[in-house]
């Protein structure tokens, strides 16, 4: 009887990722909500491909970014060796990048004002290449932090879908680091179904099980993957 080698079969494991998996499981049980229903989005903004590869090879395919140099830098050589990379962008865009990160994101989470629904729209277009679109909203009305406010989320939308044809699939949000997250878990998911929108990326290392209690169907983790970041971005 023939066997195949153990290495085979076995995926060699990554701690921190199986960690995360673990209480990303055990949170969708308790909130009796099914575990493929969530994405978990592997942040590895900062890291090398070193850091990285091992948590590929992990069976992590899908991971997020905040930043378009530094994707275009790592990412197309990781893809050309590992099949079904899925590509998150989760930080700001500038207009003027529209087009590289239509052609190199899967999905983009910041969609956050007018002038860019404009461009992605014509990028779309132009590149036959679809990614999809969450729209990022400023749950906590913080002056320094991008999104829409939730006042404005309604008609923005809206803009984005009857004005420029833009295909929305979620929202997504970062919470004020010194206020409790549940109540923006709440109003994410709040806006969303008012708007039709399934789709919700909320939830962090901190508070990703919280996430998940209130809904979210994408969770961005870095830290509790990776490590700690020793180049600190917003
Ligand atoms: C860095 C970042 C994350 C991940 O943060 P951790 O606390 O390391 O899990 C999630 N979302 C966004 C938008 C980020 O910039």
């Amino acid at each position: 009887m023939s066997r195949h080698p153990a290495h085979l079969d076995v995926l060699p494991p990554h701690p921190g990722l199986t960690d995360v998996r673990q209480r990303i499981a055990a949170a969708a049980a308790e909130a009796g909500r099914p575990l493929a229903d969530i994405t978990l989005v592997a942040v590895s903004k900062t890291f090398e491909p070193a850091a990285i590869e091992p948590v590929i090879e992990a069976g992590q395919r899908v991971f997020g970014e905040n930043r378009v140099q530094e994707s275009k830098a790592k990412w197309p050589e990781l893809k050309s060796r590992f099949a079904g990379i899925t590509l998150h962008l989760i930080g700001p865009l500038q207009s003027n990048k529209a087009a590289e990160a239509v052609a190199l994101f899967d999905c983009i989470q910041t969609l956050d004002r007018e002038k860019l629904a404009r461009v992605l729209a014509d990028e779309i277009q132009r590149q036959g290449r679809q990614p999809d679109l969450f729209v990022e909203i400023n749950t906590g009305e913080e002056e320094q932090k991008a999104g829409i406010r939730p006042r404005e989320a309604d008609r923005f939308i809206a803009a984005c879908r009857d004005t420029y044809g833009l295909k929305i699939a979620g929202l997504m949000c970062i919470p004020p680091a010194d206020e409790e997250p549940a109540l923006h878990f709440a109003l994410l998911e709040t806006i969303a179904k008012r708007n039709g929108l399934k789709q919700l990326s909320m939830g962090m290392s901190a508070d990703f099980e919280t996430a998940i209690r209130f809904g979210a169907t994408h969770v961005r983790v870095g830290s509790a993957i990776f490590g700690e970041r020793f180049k600190k971005l917003a």
